[in-house]
C-alpha cells in the first residue's frame, strides 16, 4: 500500500472516550502509522441535544493521554454546516432526494400500521413523488430516495460481502426539519471531503453502510474500503457497557493503568499475531494487519488487562515511573504537590517495588511507607508480631542497629545473621515483627533493602514505636 492511505476516528461526543472507541481509534492509528498513512480526528456533533463540550473535551484528552496522535483536525461537524447543506440542495435538484411533509403524528400512526400488519416499518414514500407542498405543509424534512429494487453490497475488510436488499431500505431522512442534516448523511460528505480511503469503526454501524454507499453513489463519488470491528462484551457476553465496571479510558488511566498497556491489552481484542501478548507501540505498528483482525465478538477481560499493565511497568526504569506515580503518591496524600524527591533514593525504593505493584496506584501505596512516617500497622499483623513473645527479638535488633555503622543491606544482612545465631531462630521469625514496625504490613521488598532504604534514624524511630506499644498495651 503506498501513502494515500488516509482514516479517521469519528467519535460523537455524546460520553467519555470509552474502551470500545479507543481500540476503533488504535486500530485506525496502527493501520495508519503502518502503511504511512494520515489520521484525521473528527468529532461529529451533530446530535446537539446529547453532545457536550465536556465530552468533547474528555474525548481529546483520553486520545493525547493514550498518545494516539492524529494528523489533521479535530474537525467538528457542527462547524461544517454550509458543506452538508450545499450538498443537500444539490441532491435535490437532481431529484435524488426530496422534501417530505409526513408529520410525526402521521409518521408515528403509519409505523404502528406497519408493525401490526408486520411490514417493515420503514418510510412509506408518501412524498416521494410529490410535485407540490401540501397548502398547510410547514417545516419539512429531507429524504434521500433509495433504489426501491436491486441490492447493495458491502465488501467489508473483515466480514467479506454483506449484501442488502434494497427495499428494505428506506427513504432515509438526510435534513431533520430544524435544518440539522443527520449522521448517515453528514458522515459521508466528510468521508468524501476528507479524502477516506478506509473507514474502520465499530460494526453497530454495519446497517448504516448500505445507506451510505447509496449516498456515494448518488454523488458520483468512489466508495471507501470499510471495516467493521466486532463488538467487546463484557463478561455475561453482552455488549460492554457500564454494568460490567469501568469502561471509560480516563477511569483506567485514575486506576494507575499506562497507556501503552491498555493499548496493548485493546489493540488483542480482535487481533492476534501468533502468541504474543505484549507489545510496544512500535511492535504493534509494525505487526498490526487488518486481514488478521477477526469477525467474532471478544470479551473483555479486566484481570488480563490487569496482568499486561504490570508487564509493563516492568518494562520501566524506576526514574521513568517517578513522575508516573508521582500524582498517585499526591491523591494519597503520601506527600504534598511541593514535594521534589532525591531522585536517586526514590528510584531506589521504585526498584524495589516494580516487580510488585500491578498498577501505579499500587505502586503509589507501597510507597508510603518509604516517604511517609504516617503508616498504619495493620491489625491482625499486628497483634501477630507486635507482641509479648516478640519483645525480645525487636529490642535485641533495636540495639545492635543502633550500634551499626554502616548502614548497608550487606551489612544489615551480617547483622541479622549473627541474631538468627544468637536467638536460635530462623529469618521469618525474626524478620516479620520487624517488617510489620517498619512497613505496617507481612508483605513487603527484602527486609534489608528496606532497611537500608529507610535509613537508620527512621528504622530505629518505627521499631522503638512498636516496642512502646507493646509494652504499654500491657
Ligand atoms: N460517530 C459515530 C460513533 O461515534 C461513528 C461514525 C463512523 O465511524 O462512521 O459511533
Amino acid at each position: 500500500m503506498t501513502d494515500k492511505i488516509r482514516v479517521r476516528f469519528a467519535p460523537s461526543p455524546t460520553g467519555f472516550l470509552h474502551i470500545g472507541g479507543a481500540r476503533t481509534a488504535l486500530y485506525n492509528y496502527l493501520f495508519t502509522r503502518r502503511h504511512n498513512g494520515k489520521f484525521i480526528f473528527r468529532i461529529e456533533d451533530t446530535d446537539q441535544t446529547r453532545s457536550t463540550d465536556e465530552y468533547i473535551e474528555a474525548i481529546i484528552d483520553g486520545m493525547k493521554w493514550l498518545g494516539l496522535s492524529w494528523d489533521e483536525g479535530p474537525f467538528r461537524q457542527t462547524q461544517r454546516q454550509d458543506v452538508y447543506l450545499s450538498h443537500v440542495q444539490k441532491l435535490l435538484e437532481q431529484g435524488k432526494a426530496y422534501y417530505c411533509y409526513c408529520s410525526a403524528d402521521v409518521l408515528e400512526k403509519k409505523r404502528e400500521l406497519a408493525m401490526t400488519q408486520k411490514r417493515p416499518p420503514g418510510y412509506d414514500g408518501t412524498c416521494r413523488e410529490l410535485k407540490n407542498p401540501p397548502t398547510d405543509a410547514v417545516n419539512p424534512v429531507v429524504r434521500f430516495k433509495m433504489p426501491t429494487v436491486g441490492e447493495t453490497t458491502v465488501s467489508d475488510l473483515i466480514r467479506g460481502n454483506v449484501t442488502f436488499n434494497n427495499n428494505t431500505l428506506d427513504d432515509f431522512i438526510i435534513l431533520r426539519s430544524d435544518g440539522m442534516p443527520t449522521y448517515n448523511f453528514v458522515v459521508v460528505i466528510d468521508d468524501i471531503d476528507m479524502g477516506i480511503t478506509h473507514v474502520i469503526r465499530g460494526d453497530d454501524h454495519l446497517n448504516n453502510t448500505p445507506k451510505q454507499i447509496q449516498i456515494y453513489q448518488a454523488l458520483g463519488c468512489p466508495v471507501p474500503l470499510f471495516a467493521h470491528l466486532p463488538m467487546i462484551l463484557g463478561a455475561d457476553k453482552k455488549r460492554l457497557s457500564k454494568r460490567h465496571g469501568a469502561v471509560s479510558v480516563s477511569a483506567y488511566r485514575d486506576m494507575g493503568y499506562l497507556p501503552e498497556a491498555l493499548l496493548n491489552y485493546l489493540v488483542r481484542l480482535g487481533w492476534s499475531h501468533g502468541d504474543q501478548e505484549v507489545f510496544t507501540m512500535q511492535e504493534m505498528i509494525d505487526a498490526f494487519a487488518l486481514d488478521k483482525v477477526g469477525s467474532s465478538s471478544t470479551v473483555f477481560n479486566p484481570e488480563k488487562l490487569l496482568w499486561i499493565n504490570a508487564e509493563h511497568i516492568k518494562k520501566h526504569s524506576p526514574e521513568e515511573l517517578i513522575p508516573l506515580v508521582m500524582p498517585f503518591l499526591i491523591e494519597q496524600c503520601i506527600v504534598g504537590s511541593e514535594y521534589s524527591p532525591d531522585i536517586d533514593w526514590l528510584s531506589k525504593a521504585i526498584a524495589t517495588l516494580i516487580e510488585r505493584s500491578r498498577t501505579l496506584v499500587e505502586l503509589a501505596h507501597s510507597l508510603r511507607y518509604y516517604i511517609s512516617d504516617d503508616i498504619k500497622i495493620d491489625e491482625t499483623a499486628g497483634k501477630k508480631f507486635l507482641n509479648n513473645d516478640t519483645l525480645p527479638l525487636l529490642n535485641s535488633v533495636i540495639t545492635s542497629l543502633k550500634e551499626l555503622k554502616d548502614f548497608s543491606a550487606a551489612s544489615i544482612e551480617k547483622l541479622f545473621i549473627d541474631l538468627m545465631a544468637k536467638h536460635d531462630v530462623k529469618l521469618g521469625k525474626l524478620a516479620q515483627p520487624i517488617r510489620v514496625a517498619l512497613t505496617g504490613n507481612t508483605v513487603s521488598p527484602g527486609i534489608y533493602e528496606v532497611l537500608e532504604l529507610l535509613g537508620k534514624e527512621i528504622s530505629i524511630n518505627r521499631i522503638q514505636k512498636a516496642i512502646n506499644s507493646i509494652s504499654n498495651s500491657e
